[in-house]
């Protein structure tokens, strides 16, 4: 029996478990089938109308689908494979007992590598990190876009990676962005090539410790053929470069803010260069973009379009094209968005800085910050946020669940910067957050929505967040 690709002849043959009937868990089961298997059995604890609704589509294809409380306790005796949905934890029972089992378990990303067209492969050019993944991925797509090359995002953003695979037009080249969690389940993917963009806590309680959390974003360097990319200041991702077993010629590529080493992108005067594909890179460098191609050209933005800018390069995209990706390139909403001058204090929506990490890159990249922070800190310290960024502050507003830690962490280390604590929670508070923090700003601030935190406790997700913020700046407004 081999399932290494999708012609092979185990598929109709083996046992498959999906855990799980969300987006991810349904287009497993959906694929599986297509790929021709029989034996497939879908376990979920939930249960309501829009998942029975899918299983019927599924029953009819010959799966079996059990939903409800207890349908995910027990491993069933007969399986060969499980295939899980990237939310769940390996201490699951369900996963534990196929750990305890020896029964392979594969994220839909290892289903997606074994499910590609062998005659029709399109390689992968793979993102991760703490942050800045969707941003890398989207741009380097614009890049991938701009030499002409038929692409798509997909993975843990767009298209689901399944899809991308599945489709009957080959792409010439997938850009994949990877979730820690997508990583820990992957085992005989191989890049074509991959990137690190950085490591910082996040997820520790999935993965068990900070350890293991970035040894399983290494994992997207395992059998990486032309090119390893790592952050140059992120010492932990040249270290997983290191730890990796990559195919024979693969090269370690880095990016930095600085002067490019050899084999490294960065930047000279006001130029990103490359100094890694380039012959002769001993002696020169060639330049790729301006600092002002890149939108918005904060600090931690432009080392994002230097790991995209290696991704495309190592790809053999032309300078031409990395540019006009570049220059055409918005990011999404809510990721360092500015909505408004009022007054001459700027305000910026950067919502998705859900954690210390995302919110201490945004905060240096502005001079006089009064900075809107807080939510749900998910067990991070601010600390070194604070001794950071302190130099910057103007003042600080906080609001949400968490809002102590960070009262702590600014009490320790910048007791001086004057603090305001809103205690409203309602559909309201937002509003008066931005009230008391343009009464604190400065003609020449930023108010910079950074909360470092999740919005859950407020809010329906970080897009609502920062909905509710452009709202009381617009309202500022009149
Ligand atoms: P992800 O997909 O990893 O969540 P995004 O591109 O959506 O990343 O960016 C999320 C947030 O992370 C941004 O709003 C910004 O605050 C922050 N961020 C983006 N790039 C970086 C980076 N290279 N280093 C640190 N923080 C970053």
């Amino acid at each position: 029996m081999s399932l290494e690709t999708r012609t092979d002849d185990g598929w109709a043959t083996t046992r498959f478990v999906v855990l799980g009937f969300g987006t991810a868990g349904y287009a497993c089961a959906d694929s599986l089938i297509q790929a021709g298997a029989e034996h497939l059995v879908v376990l979920d604890d939930r249960d309501n109308e829009a998942l029975r609704e899918k299983a019927v589509i599924l029953e009819t294809l010959g799966a079996t689908i059990t939903l409800g409380p207890g349908s995910t306790t027990e491993l069933p005796k007969d399986v060969d494979v499980v295939v899980t949905s990237p939310g769940v934890p390996p201490h699951t029972p369900l996963l534990a007992q196929a750990a305890e089992r020896d029964v392979p378990i594969w994220s839909e990303i290892e289903l997606a590598w074994r499910l590609r067209d062998p005659a029709n492969a399109a390689p992968w050019l793979c993102i991760t990190g703490t942050n800045g993944k969707t941003t890398t991925v989207q741009m380097l797509t614009a890049m991938l876009q701009a030499a002409g090359l038929r692409t798509v995002a997909a993975g843990n953003v767009g298209l689901p990676l399944l899809e991308a695979v599945m489709d009957p037009e080959p792409y010439d080249v997938i850009a994949v962005e990877l979730s820690s969690y997508q990583l820990h389940y992957t085992h005989s993917m191989s890049a074509h090539s991959a990137a690190v963009l950085n490591i910082a806590p996040d997820h520790v309680d999935w993965h068990g410790s900070l350890e293991a959390y970035a040894k399983d974003k290494g994992r997207i360097y395992e059998n990486c053929q032309i090119a390893c990319v790592y952050n140059v200041a992120d010492e932990a991702t040249e270290q997983l470069v290191m730890d990796a077993d990559v195919i024979e010629g693969c090269r370690a590529i880095g990016f930095t803010l600085g002067t490019p080493g050899l084999s490294m992108l960065g930047i000279v005067d006001d130029l990103l260069v490359d100094r890694a594909f380039v012959e002769q890179r001993a002696s020169s460098a060639l330049e790729l973009a301006m600092i002002s191609d890149v939108t918005p050209a904060a600090p931690h933005n432009i080392a994002n379009a230097l790991a995209a800018a290696a991704l495309a390069r190592a790809f053999g995209v032309p300078a031409t094209a990395i540019r006009d990706g570049l220059r055409g390139f918005r990011p999404d909403k809510h990721r360092i968005a500015h909505v408004a001058e009022v007054a001459g204090v700027n305000y910026v929506d950067d919502s998705k800085a859900t954690n210390p990490h995302a919110a201490q890159a945004s905060l240096l990249a502005y001079e006089h910050v009064v900075w809107i922070a807080g939510g749900q800190a998910k067990g991070a310290t601010f600390d070194e946020l604070v001794i950071a960024a302190r130099e910057r502050l103007r003042a600080v507003v906080l609001m949400g669940q968490d809002k102590q830690v960070i009262v702590e962490a600014l009490q320790r280390h910048a007791p001086d910067v004057p603090r305001i604590v809103v205690e409203a929670t309602d559909t309201g508070a937002m509003q008066i957050v931005v009230g008391e923090a343009a009464k604190l700003a400065q003609v020449g601030d930023t108010v910079l929505l950074a909360p470092g935190c999740a919005s859950w406790d407020m809010f329906a997700n970080y897009g609502a967040r920062g909905d509710a913020f452009t709202e009381a700046v617009r309202a500022l407004d009149v």
